[in-house]
This record gives C-alpha cells, structure tokens and sequence, in this order.
C-alpha cells in the first residue's frame, strides 16, 4: 500500500508521555521533558509496542517495566534529581530509565547504572547511543556497569537518588549506607507481593519508610538464579 507518512517514533513517544500526564501520572514539565527527550522505542526490542503502557520481554527471564512504573518512580525521585546530582540506578536493563536520571541531573550531575547480566550492559550502551542522552554517556556523566546491584556501587557514593528496578526479599543495606542524608531510594520490595517503598535517609542518617503503591516486579537476585529462572 502507497504510503505518504507515517507517524514518526519521537510524535509516539510524544503522545505516550501526553497519556502519562492526561492520567495524572506525570505530574512535574521536568519528567515531561526528560521522557520526551529520551525515545522509550529506541530500548526495546520491537519498536511498534514501545509506547504501549505494559511491560515487555527483554530476554534473559526479565522484562522493561511499563511507562506508568517508569513515569511513577520519575516523579518519586524528582526532588532528588535536580541539576547536579547524582543517581544509582540498579538494574538497569534496558538502559531507558538511567538515561531519563542522566537527562535530568544533566553533565554537571551523575547518572550510573548498574545490571548484571552482561549482555544488557552492552546492549543497554548501544541503546543510549541512540538515544537523546548519547552526549551525557559520551562526556562521562552517564555510565552503566556490570555487577551485583545489591551491593550498590561505591564509586561514586552517596547518592541523592537511587533507583532499584527488581524487587529485593527485603532492602539491601549497602544502598542504604551509599544514601546521601537528604537523598531518596525507591525500590520494590517482597517476593510475591511486593510495595514500591520510598526511603528517605534524615540528617541524622536515620530512614523513614513508606509504603506507595503494591507493584509486581521481577526479582533482585543472583544472575545463576536469574538466568536459570527461579
Ligand atoms: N529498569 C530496567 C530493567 C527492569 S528489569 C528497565 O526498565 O529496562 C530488572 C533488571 O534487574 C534486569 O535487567 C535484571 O537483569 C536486573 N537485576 C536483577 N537482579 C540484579 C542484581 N542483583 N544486580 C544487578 N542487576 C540485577
């Protein structure tokens, strides 16, 4: 069939994130213009279901959280993603919500993800590469690692914000202690029913936990267990 047009991928993208704001799901013009600026169809797999609002299979028995999850925990951490600050994102996938952070916090910020199945770190870069926060990874500010995200990643420690992106048995202690006093973790935790939990470390170091919303998250576990589908 003769065809003059076709929408092209970044309107999608636009209209996805237009949803997510018509819903009452993106609330901040700064989670806006991050998910406008970062192509959620240059991460995924097949491209013609990117801007739907579910999950999908990225191989390796995990999947690319929905744009509702990815929107939420944008907004949960927006205060903490200011200019000039510095994210952990664990698990890190597909690469799409660390270079959302990247995006926000900006060349003078740090974005640092860290997943530990190999083969998604690698193609996690390809994907930024094509993505509208290439120049952030190119200049150093956004960076994505291989390795155990349990023990968070003490380079660049503490952290304002972090992220984690599979649901931890309970909250590792070393992404507590890499916290910044004043900083934010978001992370789902539980095994069948999971909370997405919001801790939020005092000045005096202490944590205030609250419980968000019950979400449904793959694992935070060992890549054998991951790998061999447990
Ligand atoms: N937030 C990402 C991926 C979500 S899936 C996205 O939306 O694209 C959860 C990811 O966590 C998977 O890629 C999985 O391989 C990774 N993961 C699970 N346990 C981990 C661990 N202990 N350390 C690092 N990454 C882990």
């Amino acid at each position: 069939m003769k065809q003059f047009w076709s929408p092209s991928s970044v309107n999608k993208n636009k209209a996805m994130v237009e949803n997510l704001q018509n819903h009452g799901i993106v609330t901040s013009d700064e989670v806006a213009k991050a998910m406008e600026a970062v192509d959620r169809g240059v991460f995924v797999p097949d491209r013609s279901s990117a801007y739907v609002d579910s999950p999908l299979s990225i191989g390796y028995n995990v999947t690319i959280s929905a744009p509702h999850m990815h929107a939420m925990c944008l907004q949960l951490l927006e205060n903490h993603l200011k200019p000039g600050m510095r994210v952990l994102d664990v698990g890190s996938g597909t690469g799409y919500l660390t270079a959302c952070f990247a995006v926000m916090v900006g060349s003078e910020g740090r974005a640092i993800g860290v997943e530990h199945v190999p083969e998604l770190v690698a193609s996690s870069v390809k994907n930024i590469e094509a993505s509208g926060a290439s120049s952030l990874l190119k200049e150093g500010s956004l960076a994505v690692h291989v390795g155990d995200g349990r023990q968070g990643w003490a380079e660049f420690a503490p952290y304002d914000a972090i992220h984690v992106g599979a649901a931890a048995p309970e909250i590792p202690e070393a992404l507590i202690d890499q916290l910044k006093p004043g900083g934010r973790l978001v992370i789902p935790v539980g095994n069948i029913f999971q909370d997405l939990q919001v801790v939020d470390k005092n000045s005096d170091g202490s944590v205030s936990i609250k419980s968000e919303t019950s979400v449904r998250y793959v694992p935070l576990t060992s890549r054998e267990a991951q790998l061999r589908g447990d």
